[in-house]
């Protein structure tokens, strides 16, 4: 066979050949919509490589976004690599301080920058990061340098490097709960298996015929490597830009016949909450499906979309897994069975082993837990798409002498292969010497009908250790009904876990604080309440 090195150029060639004339909408910073090819921006895309060639950048130098989803950012998605170069996409969410570490730490030399953004890079910069060259999408002010122009000065006919399959093509930074965020490197070669597992219909299962909207931002985990697989089918794209409310995100989805859409279940609850409040506004198209991953997605929201038309696909995965590592699909035996609840169940579940995952749950003995759905482990990952280390070697406690990483996730595993997570090991709480998994008692909470998002912590006890406590954001029509809603809340759960499982307090709130990523941020619900006073 012959020796075809697998790198983004061959899904660049590819999509620009044979699908160059599929669309590319992007809503912009005033709101309106602009259209483009996936033709024309990989085509710039190309552009963007040779100036970036023509500017000095070499193999492996790192060249950072800070951009909302974009076309342009799907041009930077391609043109860096293309260019030997390293793409390195800046989460806009975290603190100025935070930005700035990381574009040190992956030494970027160059940025590229949406024009709405630049009051924040100047933050970033003031709180110490040293690019060379600042490019502005947009509006470019006096004294910046303009991307557009900068993509227009790229020689034509220059020629691009020879790309191996092995070269760095991109790096995110997890978002890290615990200590300094931490450097993950995608090679070619991963990213490209990554792209055909992912693409595979009982992975995401996408289509030339799909029309795609990434709400996950393509600052986090790579929009979980949708626009590669968007490019490599020929998938129409709609790209959301900094609008990711739900009014927003609805007139996209039904304005631009959106088949396809992927982020974390945040977005969706607010997504079910204004369509329920509006059951008139929004005409959806049959077959609607969405990815929803991140955190998990309670039941009752799988059951909420049902009943609206939109169907949930339920992933896990994670900064170091590319992302993909478990997707819930229903077995041929499952998909034919009446028991709809037994439906439900496994669909809310983190799902089945995509392949080339090796994926085990293991005990604390390093032995794989019996698939009992009972005992717990944690889960350990092995693949072509997994990290083997991070940048500067941080944490190397993180990979088992048989060649896994440790996820820090908890789960245990059925007889049908399902794998279901438990927890986050660092959000597990200690009562009495017993655990308590949190996200559990998350699920059951947000399958009340009065409760819109739920939060449970362990909070300090001086008889206990810790007790957990819940954080609750009630649905708009039970809001005045807080008082008398927690005794309910408290029968709700005891009908469902052991009694020490039952939160000792519930507090009521209107917004449970997010992480960059849009997850609950627990950590700073933790330190909130952790002097309560039991
Ligand atoms: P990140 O690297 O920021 O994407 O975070 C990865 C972590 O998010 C995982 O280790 C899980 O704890 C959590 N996570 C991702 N997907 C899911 C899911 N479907 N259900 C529960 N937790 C998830």
């Amino acid at each position: 066979m012959m020796d075809v090195p697998l790198t983004l150029a061959m899904i660049a060639d590819h999509a620009e050949r044979w699908c160059g004339g599929v669309e590319i909408v992007t809503r912009k910073p005033d709101r309106s919509l602009a259209r483009t090819t996936w033709g024309a921006t990989l085509g710039r895309a190309r552009q963007l490589a040779r100036a970036l060639i023509a500017a000095g950048m070499r193999k492996g130098d790192r060249v950072a976004t800070l951009m909302w989803n974009s076309a342009a950012h799907v041009e930077a998605y391609f043109g860096i690599p293309l260019a030997g170069a390293v793409l390195h996409t800046l989460n806009l969410r975290l603190h100025p301080e935070e930005i700035a570490y990381i574009a040190s730490d992956a030494k970027d030399r160059v940025v590229i920058v949406d024009d709405c953004l630049l009051p924040l890079l100047d933050k970033v910069i003031a709180a110490g990061a040293r690019f060379e060259r600042v490019l502005v999408v947009g509006e470019v002010p006096a004294g910046r340098d303009s991307y557009d122009a900068f993509v227009a000065g790229g020689d034509a006919a220059a020629k691009l490097p020879a790309i191996g399959e092995y070269d760095e093509l991109g790096t995110c930074y997890t978002s890290g709960t615990t200590g300094r965020p931490k450097g993950v490197i995608y090679t070619h070669r991963s990213s490209v298996l990554h792209t055909l597992v992912a693409a595979l219909p009982d992975s995401l299962g996408l289509s030339r015929n799909d029309t795609l909207l990434p709400v996950v931002p393509m600052f986090h985990v790579n929009a979980w490597g949708l626009p590669y697989v968007a490019a490599m089918l020929g998938t129409r794209l709609v790209l959301p830009g900094p609008f990711l409310d739900a009014p927003s995100l609805l007139d996209l989805i039904t304005g631009e016949r959106v088949t396809i859409a992927a982020g974390v279940p945040t977005i969706w609850i607010a997504i079910r909450d204004a369509m329920d409040a509006e059951p008139e506004r929004w005409q959806l198209w049959p077959g609607l499906r969405m990815i929803v991953g991140g955190s998990a997605a309670p039941e009752q929201l799988i059951r909420d979309f049902d009943r609206l038309g939109m169907t949930i696909v339920h992933a896990w995965g994670m900064t170091e897994t590319s992302p993909i590592g478990l997707v819930s699909r229903l077995t041929p035996e499952v998909a034919a069975s009446n028991d709809v609840a037994l439906k439900y169940r496994l669909r809310a579940k983190q799902g089945l082993v995509p392949p080339l995952v090796d994926l085990r749950v293991r005990d604390e003995a390093g032995h794989d837990v019996p698939r009992d759905d009972r005992t717990t482990g944690e889960v350990l990952v092995r693949g072509p798409w997994i990290a083997a280390g991070y940048v500067g070697g941080h944490q190397p406690e993180r990979w088992t002498d048989d060649g896994y990483f440790r996820t820090g996730d908890v789960a245990r595993v059925d007889d049908r292969g399902y794998v279901q997570l438990v927890d986050r090991m660092t959000d597990l709480i200690k009562s009495g010497g017993e655990w308590i998994a949190s996200a559990e008692l998350e699920n059951a909470l947000m399958g009340h009908p009065a409760v819109s998002e739920a939060a449970v912590i362990g909070v300090p006890h001086p008889k206990w250790s810790e007790r957990p406590m819940a954080v609750v954001v009630l649905k708009p029509n039970a809001a005045s009904r807080a008082a008398s809603l927690e005794g309910d809340l408290r029968t709700w759960i005891a009908a469902r876990f052991p009694k020490f499982w039952v939160p000792d307090a519930f507090v009521f709130v209107e917004v449970i604080p997010r992480t960059s990523a849009g997850k609950f941020k627990k950590t700073e619900l933790r330190e909130q309440y952790r002097s309560w006073t039991w």
